[in-house]
């Protein structure tokens, strides 16, 4: 690699956002993926309004857009008798929060990232397992198993859930949720899509489970997603999250739901882990950025959008900290980057878990769930105002949270005391 200032390590959606995001700013960016070649592995990922106001920042929505599906509407339903429980206007909400609520194939996303990183000139290398971090007294550097080293002013690690360079900062392993993913994409001319309302993003909530399903490019495929809780997993056994889990998994639920299971891959699942949510991503001139910094349980659809929103805010705060002849003062720009995201991302890992816990309630707390969002207005924004807004720049931007509602307050009767671990409703609509 010639002469980077910034070396970003990892080349996921989080990794390249970063990369163009300071390019931008005219600075040399290279970065550096272990894998062969650079890709995505996975089907559909959502696109809130929040991630896609950055792309319109970037130049890169239309194109966005052309590659994936704008959905009228995210409706959520009971899995288990297929009922509406709430949904969400899409269009509406893209007029409150002036920009879009898309999906699109996580490759397409990828690639888009790629072709605008090569157009400005990033630095793209491939191959480059990197295994130690270490600061210098002018930056920072890489190593490589060889012995090989690379330097640069700033590495910014966004090597993913099982970061190397999180371990700089904190001494933690990843949070098993016990839940494994299952993902599959449906080809237009199957039967099963003619079933399909594919102007809706649909998520079915069920005891232990949920399934979810919207279309991709342009609805020339359906992307289906599959969740559930692995016994296996609960009694410790390592072999966990199959295939035999997944059929008696969703044994419950509603005939469309468990028609969708045939079309899902099953030689590749996904488990679900997250971490505890950490204050401080940034170790002399080495800034953790995307999953490394806080992986999140995907249930609010945040993951990669914060990965994004961490590139943007990082680059934004790269001008006011450059001098006149073009260098910046990393110190400022990497505090005023950590002054804001990881509280924000706090927020978004801690309520994806909740939003999780509510989403597989079984008995009474179920019905307690879904009468709450059977009551509630569609248009009351209030659940999802804090995610949607602007991606805020400082702490004093940061929107403030939703007040949550206490599941026992849905008016059974009798209705039992809300105890303290049972989750509260968080009411927004469905995503997975
Ligand atoms: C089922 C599921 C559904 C999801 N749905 C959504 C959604 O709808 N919306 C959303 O926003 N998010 C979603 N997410 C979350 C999202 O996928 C992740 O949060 C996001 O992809 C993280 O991006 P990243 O670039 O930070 O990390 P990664 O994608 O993990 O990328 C890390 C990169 O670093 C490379 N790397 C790792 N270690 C090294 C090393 N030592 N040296 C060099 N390179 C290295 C890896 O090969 C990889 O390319 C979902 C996740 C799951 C599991």
């Amino acid at each position: 690699m010639s002469d980077p200032e910034v070396i970003v390590v990892g080349g996921g959606i989080g990794g390249l956002g970063a990369a163009y995001a300071l390019r931008r700013q005219g600075l040399r960016v290279g970065v550096l993926e272990r894998s062969a070649s650079f890709g995505e592995v996975g089907a559909g990922i959502q696109l809130a309004p929040n991630c896609t106001r950055i792309l319109d920042a970037y130049g890169l929505l239309d194109e966005a857009k052309a590659l994936g599906v704008v959905p009228d509407s995210m409706v959520m339903r009971d899995a288990t008798d297929g009922s509406e429980l709430t949904r969400l206007d899409l269009r509406a909400l893209e007029e409150r929060y002036g920009s879009p609520y898309m999906v699109i194939h996580r490759s397409d996303l990828h690639g888009l990232f790629l072709r605008a990183c090569e157009r400005a000139g990033v630095e793209l290398v491939h191959s480059q397992q990197v295994v130690g971090y270490e600061n210098t007294p002018t930056g920072a550097r890489v190593s490589f198993e060889d012995g090989r080293t690379q330097e640069a002013r700033v590495v910014i690690a966004a090597d993913g859930l099982n970061s190397v360079a999180r371990k700089l900062l904190v001494d933690d392993e990843p949070v098993s949720s016990a839940y494994v993913a299952y993902r599959g994409t449906v080809p237009a001319t199957e039967a099963r899509v003619a079933d399909v309302d594919l102007s809706e993003v649909a998520v079915y909530v069920g005891p232990g489970c949920h399934f979810v399903h919207y279309g991709l490019r342009g609805g020339e495929l359906l992307n289906q997603v599959a969740v559930f809780e692995s016994p296996k997993a609960l009694a410790g056994e390592s072999d966990w999250g199959t295939p035999d889990e997944l059929d008696a998994a969703f044994a419950r639920t509603c005939d469309f739901v468990r028609d969708g299971l045939p079309f899902m891959w099953r030689d590749k699942w996904w488990r679900m882990y997250d971490r505890d949510p950490i204050m401080h991503w940034v170790h002399g001139n080495i800034a953790l950025l995307g999953d490394s910094a806080h992986p999140p349980l995907q249930y609010i659809a945040q993951g990669a959008i914060m990965a994004i929103e961490d590139g943007w805010v990082l680059g934004e705060h790269v001008a006011p900290h450059q001098g006149a002849d073009g260098s910046v003062d990393w110190t400022g720009a990497l505090a005023a980057y950590e002054a804001v995201r990881p509280e924000h991302c706090r927020r978004v890992v801690t309520t994806s878990r909740a939003w999780g816990q509510l989403w597989h309630l079984d008995g009474l707390a179920r019905e307690q769930r879904n009468a709450l969002l059977r009551g509630r207005d569609t248009r009351d924004w209030s659940f999802i105002d804090w995610l949607y807004g602007p991606t805020a720049l400082e702490p004093r931007d940061e929107p403030e949270m939703f007040h949550p509602v206490p599941l026992a307050s849905a008016g059974h009767d009798p209705v039992p005391p809300a105890s303290p671990a049972q989750p509260v409703v968080a009411v927004a609509a469905g995503r997975g």
